[in-house]
Parts: C-alpha cells; structure tokens; sequence
C-alpha cells in the first residue's frame, strides 16, 4: 500500500475566511513532513517512478508526492526541500495558464495566484521532477463530451511534450471528477497513469487510471501526517504484498 499524497499550493496560508485556505500548507510545515518521512527510511517519487511499485513490480518504503495545479509557490518552496532530500514529485498544469494564474479558481472566490512560467517548467524537469497534465482548461472530466475529453487530454499533452522535449505521461483529474468513459480517454490517448482526489492508500489491484491520494492540508498536523503515511509499509508486510508479483 502506497500514499500518494496530494498537495496543492505551499505557501503562507491565506487570511482565515478565505476559500481554499486549507489547501496552502506553510513551507516550514511542508519541509518537515518530508523530513520526518526521510528520517523513517522513505523516498518520495513522482507517479513515473512509483509505476513499479504500483505494478508490485518493485517494493521499498516509497510515497508519492503530487501538487495541483502549476503554483508558483511550489515551484519556490517545495522544490528547493525536495532537491535537498533528493526526493521526485509530480506537478499537474493547466496548459491554459501557463504563466498566468489560477482563474477558475478565481471564480469560486479564492483569492489570484501565480501559475509557474516556461522556464519554472523546464527548471522543475531539469532539477529531476515530473510535469503531469491537468488538462488544458480545469474541466470537469465527467461532464465533458468525448470530442471535448479527448482535446483536453491531447492539446494539455502535446503543449507540455513540447516544451519539455520529453513524454508526458500522468494525468489527474481536476476537482478529481472522473468517470469509466473518462479513465478510458486518458489510456487511449497515451497516459500511463492517472490520480483523482479520491482518498486512501495505493495498491496494486487499483486501477493505475484512478488511482486514491492522501489529501495533506495546512491544518494536517504531524503527528496525523505521520499516521496517515508510515502505517502503510508495515501494512503491506503484514498483509504479504511484498512478494506476490
Ligand atoms: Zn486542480
């Protein structure tokens, strides 16, 4: 069993009353989750890297670490403590607003923020961590027709495979709305991996195109985080995962 955890912005939170406000975790507090994982023998990997552990190809006290979204903050904050930890992790952009901000966000009322550029996108990938697409727009996967599914899915691929010279190849599912139909485009059009935000731990029998994250929130306090994460390695021992494949 595998977290996979799910963060978003990495920053100073908002002012109390903001929407969204959980979703900013304090960069101390972001740094010393990660610590404390490294300091109990984990590495933290981009989806790309956990494919093996998620086929039960590999086993190893490994956690995935994704961000939504494309924010600047993480870019400036995280990244800095997972080179340091020599940890990967998997960025989702909305090839729409590349180097703009978080508009749809904007209009359920949270407050503007910056999205990271072109070159924060190659630094990111030349500093060893993966780009993932969250479609072109932020849409709704379950609403979306299959002509408009499909285009997301192409157009947010094609734009980050060329600006990146490198195969994009994990997906989520903005506001983590997914459907069959919908899992199904995302392997059709060349994705090997998919996350939504629905919660728990990773296993092997999971389908690899929707797979359940751990949500970490600026209120996720460590003691809590701890619990949530390290329980899953000596659940997967006590439950004979390790050798089965
Ligand atoms: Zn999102």
């Amino acid at each position: 069993m595998i977290p996979i955890l799910m963060y978003h912005q990495i920053g100073t939170p908002p002012p109390k009353g903001t929407r969204l406000r959980g979703a900013t975790v304090h960069p101390k507090r972001f740094a010393q989750q990660m610590r404390w994982l490294k300091r109990f023998g984990y590495t933290g990997l981009s989806l790309q890297q956990l494919i093996p552990y998620l086929k039960g190809e590999k086993t190893g006290k490994v956690f995935g670490i994704t961000f939504d979204d494309g924010y600047v903050n993480v870019y400036e904050n995280a990244l800095p403590v997972l080179k340091a930890l020599g940890f990967s992790s998997t960025h989702f952009i909305v090839t729409a607003e590349i180097g703009g901000q978080n508009h749809w966000a904007q209009k359920n009322g949270s407050l503007p923020a910056a999205m990271m550029n072109t070159s924060q996108l190659r630094d990111w990938v030349a500093q060893g961590q993966e780009i993932g697409s969250h479609t072109v727009d932020h849409v709704y996967m379950s609403k979306v027709d299959r002509v408009e599914g499909m285009r997301q899915l192409i157009e947010s691929k094609e734009t980050l495979e060329s600006l990146l010279q490198q195969e994009i190849t994990s997906f989520c599912y903005p506001y983590g709305a997914e459907s069959l139909e919908a899992r199904h485009w995302v392997q059709e059009t060349g994705y090997q991996v998919a996350v939504t935000t629905e919660r728990g731990l990773a296993t092997h029998e999971d389908d690899r195109y929707a797979l359940p994250r751990v949500n970490i929130l600026r209120s996720t306090h460590l003691l809590h985080f701890l619990r949530k994460t390290l329980t899953s390695y000596e659940e997967q021992k006590r439950r004979g995962y390790s050798n089965q494949r």
